[in-house]
């Protein structure tokens, strides 16, 4: 049987965390498993060498971010590689290089092209546990890339689907996906199974015990991926399209926040065929990644363009609309608004469940400033001081803590 495990950063934070991953490895592998196991950087590690790249530069180049970035999953992997070592089980800790993951030039946010499983395949015929460093492959070039943030999920669905590993098990702090963030919530409760869509959609919406593009992978490639916890042994929360029988298919299953949103607001915009065309045209050259997009009907040859963007690309949002001082009045942009999101593939045969969701804000005096619905889920953009409560709200409407 061979299992991926990941561990994330706040599983292995400290050398003593380090010490339990090692012994929890070590038990594993005393049942008879064979084991890749996925480490990320302690945790703070990347916060803090990206601030130390900031130091220098205010946009360093993403080429050297990588050099820098991927060396935090690197100390993880040996630390534990040397650990396991010591505790008598042969080891052997790899980059993402050494361990065959190729990926696509776009440093920093690179997307995984292939695994060549020749090494890996070798070291477990050598009878070797298998210590990946995650969040990072190379490129054509050899050039090394990252994955994006929380990419070491992604590193681990992408080699359990190329070893089609038997199980892909991802640790971190919590015991499994909730039904909404337990930091936030603490009557959310934990589900025994999720379908891929919907964590997708959590993920994707600001949940971010799984990284949005694991989960794609993992539906692509057909990987079960079980969330669990590192502190506790417990059977976590199953990630698949397999459900039990005896589930029904419910109406909302989980609420995310993302509070990294901010929204621009154009006033006055020239109501012209192509305006939209060009002024998204142009963030899209500039990278930046909008969100939810509301025009309103003209009046007078003019109309009210809004649309959110991350909060981390509002100054580069800032500096793409300057060019259209022309065709637009004026521009507000406001970093204080979050998004709150429901979920659910119930939603898809149910009618009524946007409007219980509005109803529960308004009651609860929270305005919402923009809507974007899809066939599993609503979101709602209002002001960043009521994020916590809209979610503890929202949670309770759809009866989420019973
Ligand atoms: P790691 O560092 O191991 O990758 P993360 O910090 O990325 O772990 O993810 C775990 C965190 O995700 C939890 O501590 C929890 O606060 C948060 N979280 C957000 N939404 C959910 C949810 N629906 N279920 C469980 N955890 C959630
Ligand atoms: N260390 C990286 C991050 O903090 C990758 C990961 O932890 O998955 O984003
Ligand atoms: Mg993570």
């Amino acid at each position: 049987m061979l299992v991926v495990q990941k561990y994330g950063g706040t599983s292995v934070g400290t050398l003593e965390r380090i010490e339990n991953v090692a012994s929890r490895v070590a038990k594993a592998r005393e049942e008879g498993k064979d084991l890749v196991v996925v480490v990320s950087a302690m945790s703070g590690e990347t916060n803090k060498l990206i601030e130390y790249a900031h130091h220098f530069s205010k946009n360093p180049s993403k080429r050297e971010m990588d050099m820098l970035l991927s060396s935090g999953e690197r100390v993880t992997a040996a630390l534990l590689a040397i650990a396991l070592n010591e505790m008598g089980h042969k080891t052997i800790a790899l980059t993402g290089r050494q361990a065959g993951i190729k990926t696509d030039d776009t440093h920093t946010y690179a997307r995984i092209e292939s695994i060549n499983t020749e090494r890996l395949q070798e070291e477990i015929s050598n009878g070797n546990i298998i210590i990946v460093a995650g969040f990072q492959g190379i490129n054509h070039n050899g050039e090394v890339t990252t994955l994006g943030r929380g990419g070491s999920d992604l590193s681990a669905v992408a080699l359990a689907g190329a070893l089609k590993a038997d199980a892909c098990e991802i640790y971190s702090d919590v015991d499994g996906i909730y039904t909404t963030d337990p930091r936030i919530e603490p009557k959310a409760k934990k589900l025994d199974y999720i379908s891929y869509d919907e964590m997708l959609e959590l993920s994707s919406l600001g949940a971010k015990v799984l990284q949005n593009r694991s989960v794609e992978l993992a539906k692509k490639m057909g990987v079960k991926i079980i969330a669990k916890s590192s502190f506790s042994d417990g059977e976590g929360t199953v990630i698949s399209d397999e459900k039990g029988d005896s589930m029904e298919e419910v109406l909302v299953s989980g609420v995310a926040l993302d509070k990294n949103q901010a929204r621009v607001s154009l006033r006055g915009v020239t109501d012209r065929p192509g305006i939209a065309a060009e002024i998204f045209t142009k963030l899209a050259n500039e990278n930046i990644n909008v969100d939810m997009i509301i025009q309103n009907a003209s009046e007078n040859g003019t109309t009210n363009l809004g649309f959110t963007v991350p909060q981390s690309e509002i100054a580069q949002a800032k500096e793409a609309m300057e060019s259209f001082d022309h065709d637009v009045d004026g521009a507000d942009y406001d970093e204080g608004v979050a998004k709150v999101s429901i979920v659910g593939v119930g939603m898809k045969s149910h009618s009524g469940v946007a409007a219980s969701a509005f109803t529960a804000l308004a009651e609860n005096g929270v305005n919402i400033e923009m809507i974007s619905t899809s066939e599993i889920k609503v979101s709602m953009v209002i002001d960043e001081k009521f994020s916590e409560l809209a979610v503890r709200v929202l949670h309770e409407v759809y009866g989420l803590d019973k």
